[in-house]
């Protein structure tokens, strides 16, 4: 006979893990008696999260920090006790740097998301020309555009502030986290709060800079996320999958190394899950945190899926090198430099990863992230190690004139791993779950591929499908609440 559970969560990464420790907590406060069972492919749970310990070095092989004023990771950190290891940024590195017609300025003051909130500081800055400061301030008084369609980052951008502000410090900065291309990718999915700052204030200049005084004195911030843009975990953002691990495994079941294969609707409206080896699992409730192109599949036999099949994803290598820092002479005044498409670098970001974590390494090591592969720009992702090792050191060289071997590097491809939301994503994603409710009731889709790339916003996407689980879980079929086999 086929095992039953009321709820099965696909894929355990962020959301999928928040999905089910969310759906247990409603449960538990609720005296709901739930069964859960998440299953993952891989041999580990955490999906792109990837925390690596090397020579006393805390190395993010994927994401390495959060938004701090995006409060649902605040919020699930101080709920697994994790609280008090969480991270600010170096306060005495706020230097950004981009790089522009070969030469790394830093970033103005005041810039926020690339937009400028501090005039003066933007007038002095050697990125842009006098004309296109000029045409960046028309900002102020151009009308906003009246329709509520939505458009893509770029042409939104380039209406606002022109093309020079667009190409020289927003396009290096707004797409070094979508690894995108702006004019491809979803206003409204991305920055919504650009589109609303337009319509409230007629100007995205005066809109930011009100919004920025606001965000200083945000209601509900927790001291530790006061003061400081991004967070982490002093261990790494590893530790945050342990601890759900630890808090979950007593109460939810956990298959590594099982890949759901089919979906199968079965006649009293539930729903067998497949796996690889040929196990069934019959649920309830489904909850699938895949990425959109493994979702896909499961979904195609019972409704139209081109939704999904519109996400684009966009390959990365994220390369870490390690040196020793007594040997390098640079100042280390910032956290890092962006750079634009336009500078033809395999190098898309770097980050002094010692300077802007000072937790990440002992002090006679300087660890440096870089980024190569962004949308349009992927073959290098694939290059052979030795050529992707030569390019990065190459480019090292020549921008921060860094001419000693490393100790060592690292090299993580992450394939297919940036979504890119294209134009319409919002409102197509809302068709979308509306169709999935009506013909396949009680699967839900959360994660990356649709709420929001910022881990954050994957842990508010589990939660939400956590709990609407619970909430549709028929009482009568309910299970003893722990189920471990
Ligand atoms: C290089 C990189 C850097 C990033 N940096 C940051 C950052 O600094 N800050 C930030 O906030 N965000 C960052 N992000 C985004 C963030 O990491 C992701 O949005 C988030 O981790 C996605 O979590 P998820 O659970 O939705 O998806 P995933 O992590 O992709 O998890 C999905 C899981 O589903 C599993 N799966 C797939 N198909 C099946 C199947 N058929 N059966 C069973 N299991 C399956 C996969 O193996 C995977 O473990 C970054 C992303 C990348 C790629």
């Amino acid at each position: 006979m086929n095992e039953r559970q009321d709820i099965v969560v696909i894929g355990g990464g962020l959301t999928g893990l928040s999905a089910a420790y969310y759906a247990w907590q409603k449960a538990q406060a609720e005296g709901i008696a739930v069964s859960i069972t998440i299953i993952e492919k891989e041999k580990s749970l955490g999906g792109k999260i990837n925390t690596l310990r090397r020579d006393n070095c805390v190395i993010e092989k994927g994401p390495d920090s959060f938004l701090a004023r995006k409060l649902p990771m605040v919020e699930l950190a101080q709920a697994l006790g994790l609280e008090s290891e969480l991270v600010a940024t170096n306060p005495h590195a706020k230097k950004t740097y981009i790089l522009c017609r070969g030469k790394l300025h830093p970033m103005p003051p005041g810039l926020v998301l690339g937009i400028p909130t501090q005039i003066k500081p933007f007038m002095k800055t050697g990125l842009i020309s006098i004309w296109g400061k000029a045409r960046a301030l028309l900002d102020l008084v151009k009308k906003p555009r009246e329709s509520a369609e939505d458009e893509s980052l770029g042409s939104f951008l380039d209406r606002r502030l022109g093309h020079e502000v667009t190409s020289n410090v927003a396009e290096p900065l707004l797409a070094g986290i979508y690894a995108g291309d702006l004019n491809k990718l979803s206003l409204q999915a991305t920055f919504p709060q650009f589109e609303e700052v337009e319509r409230k204030h007629g100007s995205l200049i005066r809109g930011m800079m009100a919004n920025r005084k606001q965000g200083q004195s945000l209601p509900g911030l927790p001291d530790v996320a006061k003061g400081t843009m991004f967070l982490t975990f002093k261990n790494g953002l590893g530790s945050l999958v342990d601890r759900l691990r630890e808090q979950l495994s007593p109460h939810v079941n956990i298959r590594n190394e099982a890949e759901v294969v089919q979906l199968h609707v079965m006649e009293d409206g539930a729903y067998e899950v497949q796996l690889s080896d040929d196990t069934r699992i019959v649920a309830q409730q489904v909850i699938l945190t895949t990425p959109a192109y493994d979702a896909a599949p499961l979904l195609r036999p019972y409704l139209d899926v081109s939704m999904l099949d519109n996400i684009h994803y966009v390959s990365v290598a994220n390369v870490v090198s390690a040196f020793d820092r007594a040997k390098l002479k640079n100042k280390w005044d910032g956290t890092g430099f962006v750079i634009g498409r336009g500078e033809k670098r395999a190098i898309t970001a770097c980050t002094w990863t010692s300077i802007k974590w000072t937790h990440t390494s002992p002090e006679d090591t300087m660890l440096i992230r870089c980024y190569v592969g962004r949308a349009g720009d992927e073959e290098r992702v694939d290059w052979p190690d030795e050529a992707l090792k030569r390019t990065v050191k190459n480019e090292l060289k020549q921008l921060l004139n860094i001419e000693i071997e490393p100790r060592f590097m690292e090299i993580t491809r992450l394939h297919r791993s940036m979504p890119q939301y294209p134009v319409g994503h919002v409102q197509s994603l809302a068709q979308f779950r509306a169709r999935l409710e009506e013909e396949l009731p009680g699967v839900h889709i959360a994660g990356f591929a649709y709420d929001g790339i910022g881990m954050p916003d994957c842990i508010r996407s589990g939660r939400t499908a956590g709990e609407a689980a619970v909430a549709q879980v028929k009482p009568h079929t309910a299970k003893v609440e722990s189920a471990v086999m």
